[in-house]
């Protein structure tokens, strides 16, 4: 390491997030802890990927099990655990078959691979374009970049992919640019995440679900962030009463442990075959077994039902500090993928939480990103609003 790097107090990391000052070392439940024993809430999950808390019992004792007896095999080889994985996913869901990755970036890379070959494999060589929409994120690969519809992911970085035709969300008069002649997929999250927080419409969707079905466009939802129990329900589709073609799954699908997703129905699925697509560690024996602990805690009775109860009483909370509070301009989102907008910038509220010893995200500029374990607690939430109140107090009186 040069001098240089040594006075900027540089590690050998290479300098890519801004990270927050905090190093941490232990998680249990909705809490974490740093290197000098201090105690947060964590409303971050890892981002929404420890939905079930930090080092949930369920997933540890299945991944000990699984730790004495095979970690990695090849995909040249049957994988129990993954046949099983892949069962507990399509039993539950619309889809019929799953392709194991290891993110969120890697599971849309499959299905924007999967969208092109089928265009092809159903005589429509010309439909190679996929609609994506504005402030969306899909990851930070090279196609999954252009795939993101926002000009700082894309910043230094052209040319480029091609390919990709980038809409409004929520838009009526979109809906008549989808099928331009060269489209072959449209590509969304149901709630954009890093983006603001910003849940697509009902009606909307509904409409979009039509018009892909009546051009034989491919529906494909990223549900990456929205997915395992993250907004209510399993996956956050279930909601809108739409199906699609393809789904994507990773954050919250091991608990922490790495391991994507990509589902298909069996008409898209079947474009992908022996040589299309593959992954050396996707879906392997030890991240496999986090992910069948994972879908067991989520289906067990109650569970997402308490999820809805817990949220449901969070957003009540919540709408009544905003109407108490100017800075507090809406609160949004599905189940425990909560969006705060602010009428300022978000970055200090996230310095004074955690100072008040609470973790918080923001998504865009000024929202505040707030995600709760789905395994927190009434008393856990009251924490957080408690401390929102004192924060939102402080500020009013400095103002005033
Ligand atoms: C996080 C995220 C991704 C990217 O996932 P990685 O595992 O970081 O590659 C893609 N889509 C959505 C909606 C996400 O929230």
């Amino acid at each position: 390491m040069s001098n240089l790097a040594v006075e900027n107090n540089q590690s050998a990391i290479m300098n890519t997030y801004s990270r927050f000052p905090v190093k941490l070392v232990k998680g249990k439940g909705s809490y974490v802890w740093d290197d000098k024993g201090n105690t947060f809430l964590d409303y971050t999950s890892g981002i929404a990927t420890c939905n079930l808390g930090h080092v949930p019992e369920q997933v540890q004792s299945k991944l000990k099990e699984q730790l004495d007896l095979l970690w990695h095999c090849s995909n040249l080889y049957g994988i129990p655990n993954q046949e099983k994985l892949a069962e507990l996913l399509t039993t539950n869901s619309t889809f019929d078959q799953v392709f194991f990755c290891n993110s969120g970036a890697e599971a849309n890379e499959a299905a924007i691979k999967l969208a092109k070959k089928y265009a092809k494999d159903q005589g429509n060589p010309e439909r190679t374009e996929i609609v994506t929409f504005k402030n969306s994120f899909h990851g930070r690969t090279g196609i999954t970049m252009a795939a993101t519809a926002q000009e700082k992911i894309h910043q230094g970085f052209t040319p480029l992919t091609q390919g990709f035709r980038y809409l409004s969300l929520n838009d009526y008069h979109a809906l008549s640019e989808i099928d331009n002649g060269k489209t072959t997929a449209v590509l969304l999250e149901m709630v954009q995440g890093e983006g603001g927080v910003l849940p697509a419409d009902k009606n909307w969707m509904k409409e979009l679900e039509k018009v892909c079905k009546e051009n034989d466009i491919l529906l494909m939802i990223d549900e990456v962030q929205t997915g395992m129990g993250r907004t209510g329900s399993l996956f956050a589709y279930e909601q809108y009463g739409i199906e699609a073609d393809v789904m994507t799954l990773a954050k919250g699908l091991g608990s922490g442990v790495p391991i994507g997703a990509m589902l298909a129905n069996n008409k898209a699925g079947a474009s992908f075959q022996p040589g299309t697509h593959g992954s050396t560690f996707g879906g392997n024996p030890l991240a496999a077994s986090a992910g069948i602990a994972t879908m067991e805690s989520l289906l067990k009775e109650d569970f997402l039902t308490e999820v809805k109860a817990k949220s449901s009483w969070f957003y009540d909370e919540l709408t009544k500090l905003q109407q108490d509070f100017q800075v507090v301009e809406e609160v949004r989102g599905l189940g425990f993928l909560v969006g705060i907008q602010l009428s300022e910038k978000a970055g200090p509220w996230i310095k004074q939480f955690r100072e008040k010893g609470i973790l918080v995200l923001a998504a865009g500029a000024n929202v505040l990103r707030v995600l709760p374990p789905l395994t927190t607690t009434k008393e856990e939430l009251k924490q957080f609003v408690n401390t929102f109140h004192e924060l939102l107090t402080e500020t009013e009186e400095i103002t005033s």
